[in-house]
């Protein structure tokens, strides 16, 4: 008799992203002349750069070739791109990595579910609320937690809440933690993280012999000078984070698939005979075993991302977002409502007005504005009371969105 892994019958039915989809298909079913506006999916819209495309093309092509046909390449990933990454992506934030310490993967949710492999299920799990669900599932799945209580929090994992009182930063747990997970700039609040808020997580992280698992996926959208884009910024970090980054976002890969994991060699924990053992081995040895690499013709276009050429395009498409944030951000700061984020993410966390429910002020917004948005309770109970609008549509649907929201709360 085959038996499931009963763990996965303790997660909350995928609720969020099924029920928008509800809402709005009958919203369109009764209004079939309305335009609807979508500002909800965090899913990129514009074209891959120009000199990405010709990368990727170039190497469908080599594949066309005896001599430049490519096969299995290394598991890992190949040099030449974990190299250009950490020459153009890291050195210039005065970060040095190893080249065995980057391993390229087709992105980083598989990742962050993944990383769970080399690490014992009965460490103690910190997770931010509201926060990106794949942490919290993933740890449902693999049988670490209990079951979820009324409020959808699980049984042994450590929730740190984000909400306005602490500026969406989480407090360190009072209870010691043994894996935190932390995002910045954040999905869903938009806020960043400064040095000295980083700091005072890896000292905790070094104190208690602890991992922080840093995902990075939004760091090119920073534009504040002074927010670090990599947690190895931080003095202390290469003994105690794990970084995961996406080209997702950054290059508009989400439909390509690249992502990254960065284990430094001095991350260690215990066997459990009391021995310290590295990470990066056992990453190393899992990536070997149970993946065979990101695509070749996907690893030249990421590649090209760092090519010259490649980044002055990529970096025009990220201001593009950047531009949607800050008419978001502010149309709805003249609308009278109190936003966060939109300044280095593109996401905009807003206040729902007059103390709505998240979901009231979803079906207010599709009703009257015929704009949809997420509400920010489906990202945790803490998200109870916000809302997120996301930059990456087109420039002309979030001006005409902004124009209608503006109109309605005045
Ligand atoms: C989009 C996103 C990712 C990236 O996912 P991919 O699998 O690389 O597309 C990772 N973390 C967060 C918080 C995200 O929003």
């Amino acid at each position: 008799m085959a038996k499931i892994n009963d763990n996965y019958l303790k997660l909350k039915a995928g609720y969020l992203f099924p029920e928008i989809g509800r809402r709005v298909r009958a919203f369109a079913e009764a209004n079939p002349s309305a335009k609807v506006i979508r500002l909800g999916i965090g899913d990129v819209t514009r074209p891959l750069a120009p000199a990405v495309l010709k990368a990727f093309h170039a190497a469908v092509d080599d594949l066309a070739t005896t001599d430049k046909f490519a096969g299995y390449g290394p598991e890992q990933g190949y040099d030449w791109l974990i190299n250009a990454i950490i020459e153009k992506s890291y050195k210039p934030l005065g970060v040095s990595l190893k080249t065995e310490e980057m391993f390229i993967s087709d992105g980083s949710k598989c990742d962050c579910a993944n990383i769970l492999d080399i690490f014992a299920l009965d460490n103690v799990v910190a997770i931010g609320d509201p926060v990106y669900p794949v942490y919290n599932d993933t740890n449902v799945m693999i049988g670490r937690t209990g079951e979820a209580d009324d409020k959808g929090y699980y049984k042994n994992i450590v929730y740190m809440p984000c909400n306005e009182a602490n500026g969406f930063i989480p407090a360190l747990p009072t209870r010691k933690v043994d894996i935190i997970y932390l995002c910045f700039p954040n999905n869903p609040t938009g806020v960043v993280a400064g040095k000295a808020e980083l700091k005072k997580w890896v000292d905790y992280a070094n104190a208690n012999d602890a991992v922080i698992f840093f995902d990075a996926a939004y760091e090119t959208f920073i534009t504040d000078p002074a927010i670090p884009h990599s947690i190895y910024e931080i003095e202390g970090a290469k003994k105690c984070a794990i970084e995961f980054r996406s080209f997702s976002k950054t290059a508009g890969f989400t439909g390509v698939r690249c992502g990254l994991v960065v284990v430094p060699e001095e991350v260690t924990g215990t066997t459990s005979t009391g021995e310290r053992y590295s990470f990066n081995k056992l990453w190393l040895r899992r990536t070997t075993t149970k993946f065979n690499g990101a695509s070749y013709p996907v690893q030249r276009a990421a590649a090209a991302v760092y090519s010259d050429e490649g980044w002055t395009q990529t970096r025009e498409i990220i201001d593009y977002y950047m531009e949607n944030a800050r008419i978001i951000r502010e149309g709805l700061k003249e609308a009278g409502c109190t936003v966060y984020g939109g300044v280095n993410a593109p996401y905009i966390w807003l206040k729902t007005p007059g103390g709505m429910t998240s979901w009231d002020f979803f079906d207010k917004l599709l009703n009257e504005c015929n704009v949809v948005g997420t509400p920010g309770s489906g990202f945790g109970p803490s998200g109870e009371g916000f809302f997120r609008l996301s930059a990456f549509g087109h420039r002309e649907n979030v001006i005409e969105a902004v124009e209608r929201i503006k109109k309605n709360l005045k």
